[in-house]
C-alpha cells in the first residue's frame, strides 16, 4: 500500500468503472458513436464526465462555458447535471463534430440549455466580457488547442466568479509533459501553463490524475 496516487492497469480501471460509472444511456451511445471517429481521443473518459457533472453540481453551478465540444460528450453530461435553468455557452469551431453533438442534444432535451458559438473561442469570450459578463459564470471547461490554454484561462478566470471553477483538460498530456526530451509545441504549452497556475495566487489548485490530467483552478 502506497500514498501515491494508484496506477490503473485495465483490470482496476475496468473495476472502476463496474463500481462507480453512471452514465446516461444517450452518454453512453454517443461514446460508442463516436468510438468510430478518427479523432476519438479528443473525447474525455466517461468517469471524468461523471466526476465533473459532480463539481458543477458541488459548485452550484449554473451558468457554464466550454471550449471545445468536439462531439458534445462533455457538454451533454454537464447539461445533464445542470438545473433546469442552467446554461452552457459552447465554443468551438467545427460545424461538423458539433452536429453530432446538436444531435444528441436535443435527443437528451437539453438543447435549449446549450448556446453553441460556431467561432474561434478567444473571439466568444472577449465578445462576453465586452458585453459585460465578468465574474456572472460558475464552471468553466477548457479541451481546445493547447497552445491557447493560458489565454482561454485569463479570459475565464475574469468571466468566473469569485468561488468559480474552471477545469482544463489533458494537463498531464500523455506523460510527455514529464519527459524532458520533449518538446513538441502542445507539450511545452502545457507545461508553460501548468506552470503559470502553479504560481498563480488568484485561484486554488489541484491537478486530478484522471483521464489525461484534469486541472481544477477555483477562482478565489
Ligand atoms: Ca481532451
Amino acid at each position: 500500500m502506497s500514498n501515491r496516487t494508484i496506477p490503473l492497469d485495465d483490470r482496476l480501471y475496468d473495476y472502476l468503472l463496474r463500481a462507480s460509472l453512471r452514465e446516461h444511456s444517450l452518454l453512453a451511445r454517443l461514446r460508442a458513436e463516436t468510438a468510430a471517429h478518427p479523432r476519438v481521443s479528443m473525447q474525455i473518459a466517461p468517469e471524468q464526465g461523471q466526476f465533473m457533472a459532480l463539481l458543477a453540481r458541488l459548485t452550484g453551478a449554473q451558468r457554464c462555458i466550454e471550449v471545445g465540444v468536439f462531439t458534445g460528450y462533455s457538454s451533454l453530461a454537464l447539461a445533464l447535471a445542470l438545473p433546469p435553468e442552467g446554461r452552457i455557452v459552447a465554443c468551438d469551431i467545427s460545424a461538423e463534430y458539433t452536429a453530432v453533438a446538436r444531435r444528441y442534444w436535443a435527443e437528451a432535451g437539453v438543447a435549449e440549455k446549450i448556446d453553441l458559438r460556431l467561432a474561434p473561442a478567444l473571439e466568444t469570450l472577449d465578445g462576453l466580457l465586452a458585453a459585460g459578463e465578468a465574474a456572472r459564470y460558475d464552471f468553466a471547461f477548457i479541451d481546445a488547442d493547447k497552445e491557447a490554454y493560458a489565454d482561454y484561462y485569463e479570459r475565464l478566470l475574469e468571466l468566473l466568479r469569485p468561488g468559480g471553477l474552471v477545469a482544463v483538460d489533458n494537463t498531464l498530456w500523455d506523460g510527455a509533459v514529464a519527459d524532458p526530451s520533449d518538446n513538441e509545441p502542445d507539450t511545452v504549452a502545457i507545461r508553460a501553463f501548468n506552470a503559470r497556475l502553479h504560481g498563480d495566487e488568484r485561484i486554488d489548485l489541484s491537478l486530478v490524475p484522471i483521464g489525461d490530467g484534469l486541472t481544477l483552478a477555483r477562482k478565489r
